[in-house]
């Protein structure tokens, strides 16, 4: 296999290149880039017909701002519709991959919808062909193969492994939208977590008693969150908040300029989801976190522009500098979530 394959939401297919590209060309590695605008994923071919897994090692999923998922893929299969499974089982048992569990998908696209219940049909008949050639097998392990169908007759073999992938089938993170919160971002905050704070340590990061801000807080999706995890919250914003949330004694809301306001201590969490050029909010996230206002934070750089990578790699690198010349030592994470749509999501943690 020498080739990845990368998902990604319908229209960043050329961030996700321009990222991709620059990440491997940094590590050493130079290829193809394959995408067709609006497909939903990115094929980077290797030169040379070099294996990828070295590649994909390097390129760590948590580590790539566009990427809903990574593997190291077969070149993809055009097939007759009268037997869709015998050239599938012909290149996975010429590849010899082994794997424990088998994921068909397709792309995040209206087309790829579409493709559910064919993927559905195969599956059964698939997998017990896998399993009499040896190539599935009932043993522990967590190898998958994924088959992203792109069309009723092209699909393309991926494999991933544990500790580089997303567990989420499409890479895409479904969460229910709790009905009592008063807008539809507030999905934006919990992905943002899920995704940044492992699970067993939210009791602790994420805990009752805390204090938080959110800036750009009206109507209050992002702080009904905060609320919810019985955290205190100064919101920021001109605009009204929701009704219900004030009543809880949790929310202090402020009329005030998010980019100006400082806050009376320290705070656990700073959120912010004001509208506003990406370098603006990054300038302001640097001020908090250089003087330490915060422990933690999430932000969203808003991406209206055509180019997105360039503007968020320079945003991170920024950050970035910033708090190394002051002597401040954080983790950086930045991805564009399932709920993020011309926006990608940062998460800062200030080591202590
Ligand atoms: N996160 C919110 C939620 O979940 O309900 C939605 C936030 S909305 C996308 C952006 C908000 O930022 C608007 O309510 C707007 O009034 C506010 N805003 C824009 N500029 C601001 C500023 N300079 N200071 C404070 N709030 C600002």
């Amino acid at each position: 296999a020498s080739e990845l394959l990368l998902y990604c939401r319908p229209g960043f297919e050329r961030d996700m290149a321009e990222e991709v590209a620059e990440k491997a060309a940094e590590a050493g590695w130079t290829g193809e880039i394959i995408h067709a605008a609006g497909g939903g994923f990115v094929r980077f071919c290797l030169a040379d017909e070099q294996p990828a897994n070295g590649l994909h090692r390097a390129l760590l999923l948590c580590k790539l701002v566009f990427a809903r998922q990574s593997l190291v893929a077969l070149p993809p299969l055009s097939m007759d519709r009268e037997d869709r499974l015998s050239p599938i089982i012909e290149q996975v048992v010429e590849s010899g991959w082994t794997f424990e569990s088998i994921w068909h998908e397709t792309p995040d696209t209206n087309d790829g919808k579409a493709l559910g219940g064919l993927a559905k049909a195969l599956s059964r008949p698939l997998e017990s062909l896998l399993m009499k050639r040896g190539a599935l097998r009932r043993k522990a392990g967590r190898r998958r193969l994924h088959l992203l169908w792109s069309a009723g007759d092209c699909v393309q073999l991926g494999m991933s492994f544990p500790g580089n992938r997303s567990e989420q089938p499409g890479g895409i993170r479904r969460l229910r939208f709790p009905r009592s919160a008063p807008s539809r971002s507030t999905l934006k905050l919990e992905e943002a977590w899920h995704e940044f704070v492992p699970e067993s340590e939210w009791e602790t990061r994420l805990a009752q008693g805390m204090q938080a801000a959110d800036l750009g807080a009206a109507p209050g999706g992002w702080t009904w969150q905060l609320v919810h995890r019985g955290i205190h919250v100064y919101a920021i914003d001109n605009g009204p908040m929701d009704k219900a949330l004030m009543a809880t004694g949790q929310v202090e809301h402020l009329r005030e300029d998010g980019f100006m306001w400082e806050p009376p201590y320290r705070l656990d969490w700073l959120v912010c989801d004001i509208v506003d050029k990406p370098s603006r909010v990054e300038a302001m996230m640097e001020r908090w976190l250089v003087r330490r206002w915060c422990r933690e934070a999430v932000f969203n750089l808003k991406l209206p522009m055509k180019r997105r990578w360039p503007e968020v790699s320079a945003c991170l690198a920024r950050l970035e500098k910033a708090l190394g010349s002051a002597g401040v030592s954080a983790e950086i994470g930045c991805r564009h979530l399932y709920h993020d749509r011309e926006e990608v999501t940062v998460h800062v943690r200030l080591r202590d």
